[in-house]
């Protein structure tokens, strides 16, 4: 038996990334009197989040219809764009027009991914579902059926050895009738389920890429509102 305090809710969901938000906001859109909180690791929401993006806005036309009118941070369309074969000493500029239409990008927005997460953030509190940033969710809990029971949010306050020190207070149980797990691709809690309840059997292994991100400061008469480069 655990001396842990414990919080009840409806609804728990791990991750405040752009699917974890959405989840919550659609939940309480759909049932308003439901117990919806959201654990974000980050010190704040949107702290974990790659930034730059080209964002198709169709999934927040059916989350949040209004969402031009609700001050987002979706505000640069995309005006022009390039695809470039890059040689060794030049570039080679390709019709967009024939590209496949996933590359495509015109009617889509530039943003910052990571200011986006902050104003689904505030659209989730203002429906009332509680967020709690700074919080890792660090174990799963489960019912004596196997079915999943909550989380454990991460003891804070040990040392890099694990030892607790004078500031160590204990995790806390969060038990919910629902768990969503909404970490990412990789999530720690999410190669722990797929595991346990065999997510992965007869399924394709799961494939992964690496990317990198830059951000480049340019001077400002390169600087053209609007352009996406591929
Ligand atoms: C290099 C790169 C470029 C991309 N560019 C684009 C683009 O231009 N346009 C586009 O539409 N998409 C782009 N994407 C894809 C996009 O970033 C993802 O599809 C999207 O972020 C997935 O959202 P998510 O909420 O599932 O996960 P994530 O965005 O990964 O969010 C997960 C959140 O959960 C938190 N978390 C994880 N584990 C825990 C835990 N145990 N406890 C508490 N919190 C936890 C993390 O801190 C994070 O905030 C790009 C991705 C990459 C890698």
């Amino acid at each position: 038996m655990s001396n842990r305090e414990v919080m009840e809710y409806d609804v728990v969901i791990v991750g405040g990334g752009p699917s974890g938000l959405s989840t919550a906001i659609k939940l309480k859109q759909l049932k308003s009197d439901l117990n919806v909180c959201l654990l974000e690791k980050a010190s704040e929401i949107g702290a974990h989040i790659l930034s730059g993006n080209v964002f198709e806005t169709r999934a927040l036309d059916e989350l949040i219809p209004n969402w031009k009118e609700l001050n987002s941070p979706i505000k640069t369309k995309v005006s022009k764009e390039k695809f470039l074969f890059l040689g060794k000493t030049k570039s080679l500029s390709w019709p967009t027009w024939l590209l496949p239409k996933v590359q495509q990008n015109h009617n889509n927005y530039i943003i910052s991914l990571a200011n986006l997460c902050r104003w689904l953030a505030e659209q989730a509190e203002a429906l009332g579902v509680e967020i709690f940033p700074g919080f890792p969710a660090s174990e799963i809990l489960y019912n004596d059926n196997g079915s999943v029971k909550g989380i454990v949010t991460q003891d804070m306050g040990l040392d890099k050895d694990g030892n607790k020190k004078d500031s160590f207070e204990s995790g806390m149980e969060l038990h919910a009738k629902v768990t969503v797990f909404a970490e990412g691709c990789r999530g720690h809690l999410g190669k722990q389920l797929i595991k346990k309840f065999e997510l992965d059997k007869g399924k394709n292994p799961q494939q992964y890429g690496i990317g990198f991100k830059e951000i480049w400061e340019i001077s400002e008469k390169n600087h053209e509102e609007g352009l996406v480069m591929q």
